[in-house]
């Protein structure tokens, strides 16, 4: 249609989630009709962003907001498998604490092991000290759960209190389905892992 960067464009964006081949077609003609306005910030946000150091959270400042932000309660540490968890429960206003990212969870099935996940990081922010409650807010799926549990097994030698969330909820990105209250609730009812 309109050359082969054109076509790169819109099967770039058509990886989108969300995304199928219409709407990144439609997408991307208006990001080419006024490309300072749409493509521009697109590239300054892609060159500014970047992982936290301490939690993996996106920001455009590290240590990000959250973990500079001294009116947080730095003693309590949600552990969510993606920055989509993360994002889910900011939005809903319902934590208050700092955030630890994982990457993922652990997969025999995928080889995903516990050296592919920030893992050693945590270990090391707990072993820092200050941090009294990790919060193991991973998905209610058979890699979260054995995630959770290998992670509790990992964290009882630190003496930290580790609790779990809810059951039922879906997280791995799927937070941001939820309304704020049944992010609440399953924060408000968490238990000891
Ligand atoms: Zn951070």
């Amino acid at each position: 249609m309109g050359g082969p960067e054109v076509d790169h464009l819109i099967a770039l964006l058509a990886k989108l989630p969300g995304m199928g081949p219409r709407s990144a077609r439609r997408a991307a003609l208006k990001m080419l009709q006024q490309p300072e306005a749409r493509m521009l910030p697109l590239t300054e946000a892609a060159q500014a962003v970047r992982p936290c150091a301490d939690c993996g959270n996106l920001d455009s400042q590290d240590p990000c907001s959250i973990c500079a932000d001294e009116h947080r309660d730095h003693a309590t540490i949600c552990v969510v498998e993606g920055v989509g968890d993360l994002w889910a429960l900011e939005r809903a206003r319902v934590y208050d604490g700092l955030y630890h990212v994982l990457g993922g969870t652990l997969s025999a099935l995928s080889g995903i092991g516990p050296e592919d996940l920030s893992i050693h990081l945590l270990l090391s922010r707990i072993a820092e000290g200050g941090v009294t409650e990790v919060i193991l807010a991973l998905g209610a799926t058979v890699d979260g759960a054995a995630t959770a549990h290998w992670l509790t097994d990992q964290l009882r030698p630190t003496g930290v209190a580790v609790t779990r969330v809810g059951q039922g909820v879906p997280m791995g990105g799927a937070l941001d389905v939820l309304d704020d209250g049944t992010l609440a609730a399953a924060l408000r009812t968490r238990r000891a892992s």
